[in-house]
């Protein structure tokens, strides 16, 4: 397991920087141009996870290419399969940091999460992530080596084809934009996954999101908005307070007019936190204008908080409200429960936690008025 910055890793080049590089590469080697072509067939067609695999290649040019380019694989710490099929892997970077990435079959798809830091600085109450503080950005190649590495698995253990790739792992993938938008590009344009099926989740970091606005690709952009008012949602989501809702909503609209890019909205159902009828509304005024879905995720509960998921009749209910209100509510099935495959569990398990949250009673009685 290698990850030195030092020489370009081939895991997490542009596909058109990688093959340029290695064109200079075998030209200042006397090879031919063929040579190029070959390698990136093995990274992007063949999945090779080392120069030694490319058996095509003579043993001078393997050897050439390990002093020259890096090529990130990830050490699989711990692999947990749960019963509804989910599995999730804990990968090992090469300076010991652990990160996630969690497979997630259905009838039509296989989904892959996958994650974009080491730990997350965001601090939201509700996630374990947050709980556990930031480590370090995650490398281009580190995080397109997630998606390389769940891939093969997923072949080597009958799931199939990856379908789509979600960034909603550890980490908010808009906080670490330089490598996420390369890993973007590379999926998309490397590995031929189309823009669509690739979704970038958001706290709402506003800058992040004008950026994806401009992107001729129609990436998806999902918007973890979990209260529809600055103050119940400065409680949950710190970030709020550098981009209040009016600032994000002015953003989202930006990227809605750049035309067939779609947003959905994420709101974590907190029993007696965020469930009220009362901001079923709110959050409906909110969303109308997007014609986005809404996602309801049930709360997933952490050892840090004493906050319960929402009852399966105020979940109903809720739903209910922003239906009757025109807006598209989807309960999302919790997945890999037994596994502990929400974001950021499988590594908090070694972590101390800050002791229960507590909700201001301001907000408190907003939420539940
Ligand atoms: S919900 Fe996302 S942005 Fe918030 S702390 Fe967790 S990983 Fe970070």
């Amino acid at each position: 397991m290698r990850t030195t910055h030092a020489k370009p890793d081939l895991a997490g080049l542009l596909p058109e920087q990688g093959r340029t590089a290695l064109t200079k590469h075998f030209a200042s080697r006397g090879q031919p141009a063929y040579r190029a072509e070959q390698v990136v067939s093995w990274l992007y067609d063949r999945l090779a996870f080392s120069f030694d695999e490319m058996s095509n290649l003579p043993k001078a040019e393997r050897d050439a290419l390990r002093e020259c380019f890096d090529l990130t694989a990830l050490e699989t710490a711990r692999l947990s399969r749960s019963s509804d099929g989910t599995s999730k892997h804990l990968w090992k970077l090469a300076d010991g940091e652990l990160i996630e990435s969690v497979l997630i079959p259905t009838s039509t798809r296989l989904t892959l999460c996958i994650s974009s830091q080491a730990g997350c600085a965001m601090a939201c109450t509700f996630c374990a992530t947050g709980w556990m503080g930031y480590q370090r950005q995650l490398s281009a190649g580190e995080i397109i080596a997630q998606y390389r590495g769940a891939r093969a698995w997923a072949a080597d253990n009958g799931l199939g084809e990856i379908t789509n790739v979600v960034f909603m792992g550890m980490g908010e993938p808009l906080m670490n934009r330089k490598a996420v938008f390369a890993a973007l590009h590379s999926l998309n344009h490397g590995y031929g996954l189309g823009a669509r099926r690739i979704t970038v989740s958001t706290v709402g970091v506003v800058p992040g999101i004008l950026e994806m606005a401009r992107m001729p690709e129609q990436y998806r952009l999902a918007v973890s908005l979990h209260a529809p008012n600055h103050e119940l949602r400065q409680e949950l989501i710190p970030i709020e307070k550098k981009y209040p809702l009016p600032e994000l909503v002015e953003a989202l609209r930006a990227f809605d007019a750049a035309g067939g890019k779609r947003i959905t909205f994420e709101y974590v159902m907190i029993d007696g936190v965020t469930d009220s009828i009362a901001l079923a509304d709110e959050l409906a005024r909110l969303t109308r204008e997007f014609h986005a879905f809404v996602n309801l995720i049930p709360f997933n509960p952490i050892p840090e908080t004493e906050w319960r998921p929402s009852t399966p009749e105020r979940l109903r209910a809720f739903a209910a409200r922003l239906e009757a209100r025109g807006i598209s509510a989807f309960v999302r099935a919790p997945r890999g429960r037994d596994i502990a495959a929400a974001c950021g569990q499988l590594k908090a398990e070694a972590t101390h936690g800050r002791g229960p949250v507590q909700i201001t009673s301001r907000a408190r009685e907003k939420a539940a008025s």
